[in-house]
């Protein structure tokens, strides 16, 4: 198998439709990205399979979707204001702008080849402020918030109080973030506009621990089930340097993307710092009230915080092969879970004559109720499988003469390449089936 690359990843993003740089025709903006046509796809699937996951197969998490912009207090009460710092140096030859703890600072300037050159680390500030309403002054500042989960601890009270959850619960919620980040390249494993998949779990003092070692099981158990090679897969724990000064634990779920090993999601046990942190710069009370005990506190809560862009780059990373055939063929194909992939069943006329065309899109069409279909008849059929291979699409139908005479068709496999014949009354079933028993092949 040849060696994945970020430039063959990328390469393959640009010519079918999953990611371009945003902003191309001006020369491209750095730190932006936009999701194509099956790059949108793949990224809803892999929200909508976090989102089942988090929240409808527990009976005691809800969801939440909360405004990019909220008061700017929030990010005073969570220390993001004062805190949320990288530190940096410039070039004083070229200018460019580097983070100090990702470079040798003893070293020349890494773009121009100065030495000397830097200036003294300063603390810059991540989050990106613009002002609300027509006066530019101080008091309307407001950010774009840089992670999701402050969302929650401000909805923490409303939704107490407006439903039914009881101690131990989570809020979990999707959504973009953004940051000033300094150093974007790898594609979009860092950039400035992203999206976050975030859970905080509510939970009694004392039980925080039992909690945080169950959410480190399971965030690691729903990669496998996404069907990640759990060899790419590794835990990283915070060493007294990495830990932030409020946490008790931290730990980063790695992935082995093809510039290393790299931080893909965070479970943290956030104590109760943050909502207690709210209650007292909003002067509103944040405690729990346990209605058997009577006892009152303030929750202590354990994070599950992953990147949702930085999800779609690895699930490519991990999906992506160059197959090696016989004759020295290479087919690129990518192994990825029918449940996330862009199209799941590709419908092929094996020739345009007899009305088999007609059949095949007649089938096309029934096939959408079920799952997300391609029809493809150009070109000979081992360069349409091919094709459907490079996107990942596990499924190809191929209707020919005999599904004329006896409704059959034939089921192609991604992985396998291997095919069957399947009665067209139980292709649905079947195709579901599949899907449910998928191991990588
Ligand atoms: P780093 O130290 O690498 O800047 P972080 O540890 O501050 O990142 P968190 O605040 O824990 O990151 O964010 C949680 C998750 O959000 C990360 O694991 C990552 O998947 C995602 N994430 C954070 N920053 C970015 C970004 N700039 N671009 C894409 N995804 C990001």
């Amino acid at each position: 198998m040849a060696e994945t690359t970020l430039d063959k990843i990328v390469s393959l993003c640009k010519r079918r439709g999953f990611i371009f740089q945003s902003s191309e025709i001006y020369g491209g903006l750095s730190g932006a990205w936009d999701y194509g046509p099956l790059g949108v796809e793949l990224k809803n699937n892999i929200r909508d399979f976090w989102w089942k996951e988090m929240t409808q197969m527990h009976d005691n998490i809800v969801g939440l979707d909360a405004s990019i912009l909220m008061h700017p207090k929030v990010w005073e009460a969570s220390g993001h204001v004062s805190n949320f710092t990288d530190p940096m140096v410039d070039c004083r030859q070229c200018r460019s702008r580097f983070r100090a703890d990702q470079i040798d600072l003893t070293k020349p300037c890494p773009n121009c080849g100065t030495k000397d050159s830097f200036t003294e680390p300063r603390n810059f500030n991540l989050m990106f402020s613009t002002h609300m309403g027509p006066v530019q002054d101080d008091s309307s500042v407001v950010y774009l918030r840089p992670e999701t989960a402050q969302g929650i601890y401000a909805d923490f009270k409303n939704v107490v109080q407006s439903s039914r959850v009881k101690i131990p619960f989570g809020i979990a919620q999707v959504g973009k973030s953004f940051r000033n980040e300094i150093t974007t390249k790898n594609f979009i494993f860092r950039s400035c506009e992203f999206e976050q998949m975030e859970m905080q779990y509510f939970c009694k003092p004392g039980e925080d621990e039992k909690w945080f070692d169950f959410w480190k099981e399971q965030r690691m158990a729903f990669y496998e089930k996404m069907g990640i090679n759990s060899e790419n897969l590794r835990w990283h724990q915070h060493g007294e340097d990495e830990l932030a000064f409020y946490a008790k634990d931290a730990y980063d779920i790695q992935f082995r993307f093809p510039m290393g090993w790299q931080e893909l999601e965070g479970v943290h046990n956030r104590t109760d710092y943050d909502l207690t942190q709210h209650q007292q710069f909003s002067g509103k009370d944040l405690t729990y009230l346990d209605q058997e005990t009577k006892e009152r506190y303030i929750p202590y809560v354990v994070e599950t915080s992953a990147g949702l862009t930085r999800n779609v780059l690895m699930v490519l990373s991990d999906a992506y092969e160059e197959e090696k055939l016989e004759g020295n063929e290479v087919r690129t194909v990518m192994h990825l879970h029918p449940k996330i992939a862009p199209v799941t069943v590709a419908v092929l006329p094996l020739v345009k004559k007899d009305g088999i065309a007609e059949f095949a899109q007649k089938l096309e069409k029934e096939l959408r109720e079920d799952f997300a279909t391609f029809y493809d008849q150009s070109g000979a059929i081992g360069r349409r499988y091919r094709r459907m291979d490079e996107i990942g699409t596990p499924y190809c139908i191929t209707v020919d003469y005999q599904t004329l005479e006896d409704k059959t068709v034939t089921v192609r496999y991604r992985d396998s390449m291997e095919q069957e014949r399947i009665q067209i009354s139980l292709l649905s079933s079947h195709l579901n089936k599949t899907t449910k028993l998928y191991k990588r092949g």
